[in-house]
């Protein structure tokens, strides 16, 4: 039978090959490390951990990373399970010793009968048979030639830029206000895309030394060299002079305070929404490498963030990522080349594991393919649903970051009646998720409609 080829042991492609060798399908890993390495690997081993060695929360009716844990568990996934094996104490979160972790998959992928597993960089995209790339966050820069190449100017970044994502219903709407800078747009939709905080003088120079005085995160050794394209972190332009963010992504012009139309503001924070629910907002232009803690603290400065939660806070990591909303198709397939499946960071998710459960989901979709089944749609309710679904089309392609999982982008739980409280509101979409994913895994699966 033909075989689905892998790309990268990393973290997604890991759990990729598992989830297809479980089901039957013999798999052929390509793994170039340890010929060819990266700048933040250090070993030869699979699903290597760079950098922190932790899962974050496994809070399963709290957190949504803790969600996915749980799913992925339920789908006899690789990554947790070596992740439980050989986890280490660290409170709610899942830590795990990731020499042992990593050995522990290494050992899982390589004795495993339908896994033969090739020490070779790939550079080219091939044209046919069944192929998943998830050569992650560090692809090497001849195959990311090869898809530029393949899908187009600009589809492909090289670093994220990623600025803090506020959860809607944490913003104080008696402050901010939506409008759109000069009212333009030409919908109701594009007119009200945008939030608005104002800040008087005073706050605007207490912000700004707040800035200043943070502390800010290092890039690693080796992360700028190459393609770095210039996007300034917000307290750099403040290091360049006190008014400069007032000049760019803080100018007050164009709008009114609706609260208070007498008075013009002396700087504005804009928010612009972030996915299609409304339920995630993004500070404009303020990508940062000032520590979270500090970012926080930082961002409650603003008036009207005063409470906000935050989906997702800034950043500025090397990553190479597809622009996925615009190229993948809901199978995670590039529309352009079928032959052809993303799994892990690459698609445009951040995090451990996120990208593994982007592979779980590549492992599982590639063998229904190449067995003549569809699986049916994968429900948004669901951690993993919700995911994939902002990726290939909930999220905006033209302003598309890397997303970790979150509440924010599950389809909202109190449509309609009465609003809970945020425990009991996270209970209800974990409860949901758990009923919706458990009903996938045992759908019967389809045969595919030619
Ligand atoms: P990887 O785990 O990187 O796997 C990709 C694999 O593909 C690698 O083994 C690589 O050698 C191989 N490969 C690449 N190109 C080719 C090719 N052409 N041919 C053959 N093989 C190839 N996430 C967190 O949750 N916590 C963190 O602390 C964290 N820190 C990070 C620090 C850095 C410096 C970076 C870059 C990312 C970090 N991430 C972190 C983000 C992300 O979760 C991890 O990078 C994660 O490993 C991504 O999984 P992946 O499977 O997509 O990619």
């Amino acid at each position: 039978s033909e075989p689905l080829h892998i790309v990268g042991g990393g973290l997604a492609g890991s759990e990729a090959a598992w989830q297809a060798a479980e089901r039957g399908v013999r798999v052929i890993l390509h793994e170039m490390r340890p010929k060819v390495g990266t700048f933040a690997h250090r070993t030869g081993d699979f699903a290597e951990m760079v950098c922190s060695n932790s899962f974050r929360s496994d809070d399963d009716e709290q957190n949504a990373v803790g969600l996915l844990h749980w799913e992925m568990r339920q789908a006899g996934g690789l990554i947790m399970r070596m992740g439980d094996r050989h986890s280490l104490p660290a409170g709610g979160a899942l830590a795990v010793d990731r020499d042992a972790f990593s050995a522990g998959v290494t050992e899982a992928i390589r004795s495993h009968p339908n896994i033969s597993v090739v020490d070779e960089e790939v550079t080219d995209l091939p044209r046919v048979g069944h192929w998943i790339f998830a050569t992650g966050p560090l692809t090497s820069p001849a195959l990311a030639s090869s898809i530029q190449a393949e899908t187009g100017e600009g589809s492909l970044a090289f670093f994220d830029a990623i600025a803090p994502i506020v959860h809607a219903e944490t913003i104080d709407m008696d402050v901010a206000w939506a409008q759109s800078r000069y009212d333009k747009g030409e919908t109701e939709d594009d007119r009200t895309a945008y939030l608005n905080c104002p800040m008087t003088r005073d706050q605007y120079e207490a912000f700004i030394d707040a800035l200043l005085s943070a502390e800010k995160t290092e890039f690693h050794e080796g992360e700028t060299a190459g393609y770095f394209d210039g996007c300034l972190p917000i307290e750099v332009m403040a290091e360049r002079g006190r008014e400069t963010l007032r000049h760019g992504p803080m100018k007050p012009v164009g709008l009114t305070d609706a609260h208070n139309r007498d008075v013009k503001p002396y700087a504005v924070v804009q928010l612009r929404r972030d996915n299609k629910l409304g339920t995630l907002w993004n500070i404009v232009g303020f990508q940062t490498k000032m520590k979270y803690g500090a970012q926080t603290d930082v961002f409650r400065m603003i008036p009207g963030l005063e409470n906000a939660s935050f989906a997702r806070l800034g950043g500025i990591h090397r990553n190479t990522f597809l622009n996925a909303p615009r190229l993948l198709d809901a199978n995670l397939r590039l529309r352009s080349l079928p032959s052809v499946r993303f799994a892990g960071q690459v698609t445009g998710v951040e995090g451990y594991i996120e990208s593994a459960a982007m592979g779980l989901l590549a492992g599982r979709l590639a063998t229904a393919e190449m067995t003549g089944k569809a699986l049916p749609t994968l429900p948004p309710t669901t951690a993993m649903g919700a995911l994939l679904h902002h990726i290939t089309g909930g999220a905006d392609a033209k302003t598309f970051q890397p997303m970790n999982v979150n509440f924010g982008l599950f389809p909202p739980i109190d449509a309609k009646g009465g609003r809970r409280g945020r425990r009991e509101r996270y209970k209800a979409y974990t409860d949901r998720a758990k009923a919706d994913w458990l009903a996938w895994l045992d759908a019967p699966v389809l045969r595919a409609a030619e």
